[in-house]
């Protein structure tokens, strides 16, 4: 295979294979791994089969019955620290495999995966290690004397199942908390960005994991390695990123077997702008929050609610901003916005800008594809684009739509204001833009979000909870949250 063009992968990663009981697996089945910066083939990975995905679950339940069953926290930590020593560095090679995979910048690819990535696995070693119990001293009606202690146990074998956006970062996020409580994994990455995964498995073998710890095995959703995945009757647990229809789905497939579930859902995200707000930071950070990543992080705002004084302003700025952002290749100086991850991706996006268009929204800007009269026309790149004039009802409103969009509508008042924003069937994370504290405070606590920013974006640590309500999931992850999520807590009472 010929890997003369842009950003082509090392012949490493042109054959991705699957990570089993320690050993990379061929299979005979593969599909091609393009790149959206160009659309050519990257490589082949090697889709697991059902079979595969038993020795897998096998493997990782094997391993809880080894030396890894019975390593110390500081002994899991340890490996976490090594793993997050490989990744540091084969840095390179991962910000190659983030940026073919994706499409997005190699800035974006330091930042969003590979430093995150190496942060997520030293935080949640280093959480996992000062992890607490509770105790109890009672005194029972009946004059006994208790004490009674909890104690954390690993779950079994957890299923990671993650998405195209964030892959690094995803499975990074789940491996860190898993491991470190004891687990064991089967990861299953989106097929549309299966490399780091890959080199993550590498990272882990370097490391000396113990067989079966940490599998990787490749495939699609339905029929094939992910439904294999989660029907599989030996696995304990799953933690699903991904959309709402796909959590949902999940959900059905561990019920029967009652296995422990979280989700992490999509989105709508609203940013409400209020005239006191610093104007410029309002303007930049819902630069961001709108078009970062090409609009594919699932914390991005695509509703922005602008209070009327300074709207008409906001969106002459807004409009002007956005159409200095450049677009191109991954490296060349000053790009702010790589490709959309696929041709196929980048038709749904344009399917709502035809929507929008039906709708009846003004288009500010954007709302095509932009043309460089090379390779990259073959390519998943877009304009980020701008309306108003939706009504809320509008399924450009309601919909997600994963890209780089967002539409800017006037509000007159604080209860309006909120009534519209908390009128979504998502709840991940909300953006509020004022510099009355008073205000902050109070708004904050009615929005009906998981996370909520008050005058910034996507600022996180990794110590606090991270998760949605309605159709953007249950359960929460981060710091703690993960801790208690991937563990088990057994009460032990003991009668003095
Ligand atoms: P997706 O649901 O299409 O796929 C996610 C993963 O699920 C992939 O690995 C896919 O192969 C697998 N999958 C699909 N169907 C399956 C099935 N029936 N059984 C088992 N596995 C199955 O999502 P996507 O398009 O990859 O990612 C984009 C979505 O993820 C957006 O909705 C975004 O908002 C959401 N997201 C949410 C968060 C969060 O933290 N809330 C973070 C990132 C992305």
């Amino acid at each position: 295979m010929s890997t003369a063009f842009r950003f082509a992968l090392p012949p490493t990663l042109s054959s991705l294979r699957n990570y089993v009981d320690g050993e990379f697996v061929t299979t005979a089945k593969r599909f091609d791994n393009v790149s959206p910066l160009h659309g050519k083939v990257l490589g082949q990975v090697h889709e697991a089969d059902a079979a595969l995905v038993d020795r897998a679950v096998k493997a990782a339940r094997r391993a809880l019955d080894g030396p890894w069953g019975s390593a110390s926290v500081d002994e899991r930590a340890q490996l976490l620290y090594r793993v997050a020593g490989v990744i540091e560095r084969r840095f390179d090679e991962f910000v190659a495999a983030e940026v073919a995979d994706t499409g997005r910048t190699v800035e974006q690819a330091k930042k969003l995966d590979v430093y995150r990535g190496i942060h997520n696995l030293r935080t949640f070693a280093d959480l996992g290690k000062q992890a607490q119990g509770d105790f109890f001293e009672t005194r029972t009606a009946g004059g006994d004397d208790l004490i009674n202690y909890t104690v954390r146990k690993p779950l079994g074998v957890v299923a990671s199942i993650s998405p195209w956006n964030l892959p690094l970062l995803s499975v990074t996020w789940k491996s860190g908390p898993a491991l470190i409580c004891g687990n064991t994994m089967v990861v299953k990455p989106s097929e549309e960005t299966p490399s780091s995964a890959t080199l993550l498995a590498e990272a882990f073998h370097e490391a000396g994991a113990p067989p079966g710890v940490f599998n990787v095995v490749h495939g699609f959703g339905p029929n094939s390695a992910g439904a294999a995945l989660t029907a599989h009757p030996g696995i304990d647990a799953v933690t699903f990123t991904g959309e709402s229809r796909t959590g949902a789905t999940i959900m059905k497939a561990v019920a029967d077997g009652v296995k422990e579930i979280s989700l992490e859902l999509g989105g709508k995200n609203a940013a409400i702008v209020f005239a006191d707000c610093d104007f410029d930071a309002a303007i930049e950070g819902t630069l961001r929050s709108a078009f970062a990543n090409t609009g594919q992080v699932c914390l991005c705002t695509e509703r922005v609610y602008v209070e009327r004084p300074i709207f008409e302003r906001f969106v002459a700025a807004l409009k002007a901003r956005t159409e200095k952002l450049k677009i191109g290749w991954p490296d060349e100086p000053g790009v702010d916005m790589g490709s959309l991850v696929s041709r196929e991706h980048r038709e749904k996006v344009r399917s709502y800008f035809k929507l929008a268009q039906d709708e009846g929204a003004t288009l500010v800007t954007g709302g095509g594809v932009p043309t460089f009269g090379d390779e990259r026309d073959q390519g998943a790149f877009i304009q980020p684009t701008i309306w108003t004039g939706l009504p809320d009802t509008a399924r450009c409103m309601r919909e997600e739509v994963f890209g780089p969009v967002c539409h800017i509508a006037p509000f007159d008042s604080e209860d309006e204001v909120l009534r519209r924003a908390n009128d979504s069937v998502y709840g991940l994370a909300a953006t509020l833009w004022t510099t009355n504290l008073s205000r902050a405070h109070r708004v904050a606590r009615k929005v009906h979000t998981g996370i909520i920013w008050v005058n910034t974006w996507y600022l996180r640590d990794l110590r606090t909870p991270f998760g949605g309500t309605k159709l953007s999931g249950f359960g929460r992850e981060g710091g703690r949250w993960s801790l208690d999520f991937y563990s088990e807590t057994t009460n032990i009472c003991i009668r003095l």
